[in-house]
């Protein structure tokens, strides 16, 4: 059964479908994260694999990456959405709000982060790296079922595991990226050398850091992250799944032509 919506769990999301059926997927890339969920969402077949596999045994710097694109792609994924938990560093993303991707700055390190390593040379554009078609449905089903989302956002994305500093973080502020994450690149840059559209749906946890000079902003208890997180995985899986209901067939976006122009080798 094809699926063409995929769907990638961030921290806190490691199912997602009823009466799912598990494959395994192998790739020249290797095993993805954890078997790969097929089942249907809202009536729609989708594809459903948990990033850091279902017992959260792998951490961000060893998620491989490639392997889960690829397994995607193989079971006739052109969409994925995707959930991250993120920090923030800005004031108004406030922990407890949605946000979607628009950019992404990279800051990890060693990751392989292409398709394209020999044969064929390709520079795939990244200018604007996320689905502006799902990106726009998200935000509309998002406000309808009432929850506070920012539409747009810069994340800056880390190796870890470990987490920032707070120079890092005031560093990162001041370049004026709003959110950190560990897992977004080069997730995203992949799936886009594979033409697929891509939703990143971030789940603001805390103030990364703590919000230097901001005296009105405490520090969030572990207590508060915990409630948080579990609220904003229920805000994320009424998102995913409004989504699939509602996305059209047709994709009007041109993520599912990436690869034209990008291709430097000649035939
Ligand atoms: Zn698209």
């Amino acid at each position: 059964m094809d699926s063409e919506i995929g769907i990638i769990g961030g921290s806190g999301l490691y199912s997602l479908l009823e009466n799912a059926e598990e494959v395994s997927v192998d790739t020249k890339y290797g095993s993805p994260s954890d078997k790969i969920s097929v089942g249907t969402l809202a009536g729609v077949n989708v594809a459903f694999l948990p990033r850091h596999a279902k017992k959260h045994t792998i951490p961000p710097h060893k998620v491989p990456y490639r392997a889960n694109i690829e397994a995607l792609r193989k079971l006739g994924v052109k969409r994925i959405i995707a959930t991250n938990a993120v920090g923030s560093l800005k004031p108004e993303y406030k922990p407890g709000f949605i946000a979607l991707f628009d950019q992404f700055v990279n800051a990890t390190n060693g990751r392989p982060d292409t398709f394209f390593d020999e044969g064929e040379v390709v520079h795939i554009s990244s200018a604007e790296p996320y689905c502006p078609q799902l990106r726009s449905i998200a935000f509309d089903v998002g406000l309808k079922a009432g929850i506070a989302m920012h539409q747009s956002g810069t994340v800056v994305v880390i190796n870890g595991p470990r987490f920032s500093t707070k120079a890092e973080s005031r560093t990162f502020a001041a370049q004026g990226h709003h959110m950190v994450n560990m897992t977004q690149y080069p997730e995203i840059v992949l799936a886009r050398e594979r033409q697929m559209c891509y939703l990143g749906i971030a789940l603001i946890t805390d103030y990364d850091a703590g919000l230097e000079g901001r005296m009105d902003i405490k520090p969030v208890t572990n207590a508060e992250v915990v409630k948080i997180f579990g609220e904003n995985v229920d805000k994320a899986k009424r998102i995913i799944t409004d989504v699939v209901k509602s996305v059209p067939k047709d994709r009007t976006c041109s993520c599912s032509k990436s690869l034209e122009e990008a291709v430097m080798t000649h035939k």
